[in-house]
């Protein structure tokens, strides 16, 4: 069956370096341990306990012992050695491993240019992009329309390591040139920490309640909610069901979130995406397959008939 990663990465999202000449983690979705306990239990917090050796328990408890503060650091370094993973050979090699037919790039600008997704594009038939602009950008609507003739198949915004709120003022304004297009939108949703030193404020920017205003405001625009709002599924939704322009990703939820999603959105708003590298392709499609069962139609939407509405026929 034919599958599309509607969420990936390559480059460096964070901080806009070049990633090292060499591939640390090659060939990184092989070696054991590096994938979290967290990925380990699907996503599901109960079980896990049973995932951690005893060095990592050590190892999360002397974090853990910082209280909140200390969970936002290991989140953030964990999230530094998954952006440093991220060359173009590793998502490669993961796709063929896992048997990902086609993954769909998110720049994040200023740091991961769409130009640099693009000539990957150009070399690797497999991989497609969406565009970002900063929304703040003085240039923002130039650049954009550059990149849609680009042929990028819909946008990226990412209000943390953008710094933006959902519903600015200058998301608006882009949003308002964008929607001529008819292709997605893809949030992050959900409060994540990407640096050490991030503030409350930025973090919060990814809270559900601020995406309301401008998923109500382009009601042509299909939003894809990234993460399903991580750990505010519920409120993710909610803001599903209340506007059928929004549609989630299958990234960081268990099998439970996956299925309460096609029970509440229906099963043509629910795309299967692993948000490599921040998460393996592996797990997500363990977890699709577990929510589809036998049901191959299901499956068929999950994995890339629901993609293929929005972004047009892919291969
Ligand atoms: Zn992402």
């Amino acid at each position: 069956m034919k599958i599309i990663d509607i969420h990936t990465h390559v480059g460096d999202t964070l901080f806009g370096r070049p990633l090292l000449p060499y591939e640390p983690y090659e060939p990184y979705t092989e070696i054991p341990g590096w994938t979290t306990p967290y990925e380990q239990s699907e996503f599901d917090i109960s079980k896990i306990e049973k995932m951690m050796t005893p060095e990592l328990l050590k190892y999360y408890e002397g974090m853990l012992a910082m209280g909140e503060r200390g969970l936002r650091i290991l989140e953030a370094i964990q999230n530094h050695e998954r952006n440093n993973a991220a060359t173009v050979g590793n998502l490669l090699r993961a796709m063929k491993k896992n048997g990902v037919d086609y993954s769909v790039l998110m720049p994040i600008e200023p740091y991961r240019l769409t130009e640099a997704n693009i000539e990957v594009c150009k070399k690797h038939k497999n991989i497609l992009t969406f565009a970002s602009v900063h929304p703040k950008d003085p240039e923002k609507i130039e650049k954009l329309r550059r990149y849609m003739k680009l042929g990028c198949r819909g946008l990226k915004i990412h209000p943390v390591i953008q710094g933006v709120h959902p519903s600015d003022p200058s998301v608006l304004e882009l949003m308002e040139e964008y929607q001529k297009y008819n292709l997605p939108v893809l949030f992050h949703t959900g409060e994540s920490t990407y640096y050490v030193t991030q503030s409350e404020e930025r973090r919060a920017y990814a809270r559900l309640q601020n995406y309301e205003e401008v998923v109500s405001s382009f009601p042509k625009i299909n939003f894809i909610f990234g993460h399903m709002g991580q750990m505010e599924r519920e409120t993710a939704l909610e803001l599903g069901e209340k506007f059928k322009n929004v549609c989630v990703d299958t990234t960081l939820q268990p099998v439970e979130g996956v299925r309460d999603a096609i029970k509440r959105l229906g099963p043509d708003r629910v795309l299967y995406a692993s948000d490599y590298p921040f998460s393996v392709q592996e797990v997500h499609i363990r977890i699709i397959n577990k929510v589809a069962g036998d049901d191959n139609r299901l499956k068929e939407k999950l994995f890339y008939k629901n993609a293929e509405r929005l972004i047009g026929k892919v291969g």
